[in-house]
């Protein structure tokens, strides 16, 4: 019979991320299925009472917290050793945790010092039969492999975006509190403070439900015989303004401006979607100015509802890969869809 940790850490405020919802969700779920599960909870921040609350009423047996002013921030060392000492103390078998940055990086170093096994970007799991396997995904989500193991402890880093966040009701939970006691060497790093793009220009939103993809159509002479790379931007932000959208790009608009071309200024290397780039889970997308290549196309593998806008009716999107394709003018319906979205017109991807 296993005995399940979930495991998850606060944000500088003292509450849980979204994810760490979504995973506890996943939890509770593999220990309904998995017969004569046990659940515990442990929490790492610098203080985790509040954390606790929000998670009370979830059922899980027992609350471990490691708590203080060393684990406030995200440092592989001190991070790496309250992970150890929580699933040490737990006696757990199966670690159920986000994969967060931070869990990411210590996890598996907690893993190794426990002889265990950690598995990342976890995105589902099946336990036919009793016996637990998990889904992953690998060549850049092109294959999904269902796996299990026998070593325990063994630890799995979950995906955001796969299971409903849990909202069941808070209340004042009683947290144990472990003590961790590190070395002068494991508080050798010190967090002296975040260095964040401003608000403003933070335009990759993972909970966005659109992502709106800019191609390098946006920056290619247009049929007036020149480029407009300026409106092009104002046309982009003005939407990401208005409906809140996260920004991906294909490889050849954000490779443009290591080429020393004109290129978008809201946009770096970070918003590249596809084989070589990222895969974002939105319920939509819409690509304007985009070729809708494979390599790029394959980073939409978890978009739901594909909408492209291109002047050329024989692009990629049009080959099977989006559900409806605009053929048109990008810098035209751009333009329209802005001036109703002002018109506070749903334009939002409901
Ligand atoms: C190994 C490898 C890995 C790769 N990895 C990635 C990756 O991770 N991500 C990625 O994106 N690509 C990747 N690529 C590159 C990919 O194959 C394409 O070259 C790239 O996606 C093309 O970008 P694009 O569609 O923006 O540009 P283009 O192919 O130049 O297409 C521009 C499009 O804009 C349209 N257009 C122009 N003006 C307008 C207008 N006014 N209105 C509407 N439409 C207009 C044109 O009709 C055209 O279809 C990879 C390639 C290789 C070989």
């Amino acid at each position: 019979m296993e005995k399940i940790l979930y495991l998850a850490h606060t944000q500088p405020d003292g509450t849980l991320p979204k994810i760490a919802f979504e995973v506890l969700s996943a939890a509770l779920e593999l220990t309904q299925k998995l017969s004569g599960a046990t659940l515990s909870a442990g929490l790492i921040g610098g203080d985790v009472q509040t954390a606790a609350n929000a998670i009370a009423g979830a059922g899980a047996a027992k609350i471990l917290g490691v708590a203080g002013p060393d684990f406030a921030s995200s440092r592989y060392a001190s991070d790496a050793e309250a992970l150890q000492v929580l699933i040490r103390q737990s006696g757990a078998t199966l670690v159920i945790a986000p994969a967060t940055s931070r869990f990411s990086r210590a996890m598996p170093g907690a893993a190794y010092r426990l002889n265990g096994r950690t598995d990342t970007h976890v995105s589902g799991f099946e336990t036919d039969g009793g016996k637990l396997s998990i889904q992953r995904w690998y060549y850049r989500q092109r294959m999904m492999a269902t796996m299990t193991r026998t070593t325990r402890p063994w630890i799995l880093l979950m995906d955001s975006g796969v299971f409903q966040p849990w909202q069941g009701k808070t209340g004042t939970a009683s947290v144990e509190l472990v003590p961790v006691a590190l070395t002068e060497k494991a508080k050798r790093t010190q967090v002296l403070g975040f260095q964040a793009p401003a608000v403003s220009q933070q335009t990759i939103r993972p909970d966005a439900e659109l992502l709106f993809v800019a191609g390098a159509g946006w920056t290619k002479k247009q049929s007036d015989g020149q480029t407009h790379v300026k409106e092009a931007e104002q046309l982009i932000l003005d939407f990401l303004a208005k409906t809140q959208a996260s920004l991906g790009s294909s490889k050849s608009l954000v490779d443009q401006s290591t080429e020393g071309a004109a290129v978008l200024s809201c946009l770096s290397h970070l918003n590249q979607v596809g084989q070589t780039g990222s895969t974002p889970r939105h319920p939509k997308g819409l690509a304007t100015c985009c070729h809708g290549e494979e390599p790029h196309v394959v980073g939409w593998r978890f978009i739901n509802e594909r909408r492209a806008v291109n002047l050329d009716p024989n692009c990629g999107w049009a080959q099977g890969k989006a559900d409806v394709l605009y053929v048109a003018d990008a810098f035209q319906v751009m333009k329209k869809v802005n001036e109703l979205a002002g018109k506070e017109c749903v334009v939002q991807a409901k």
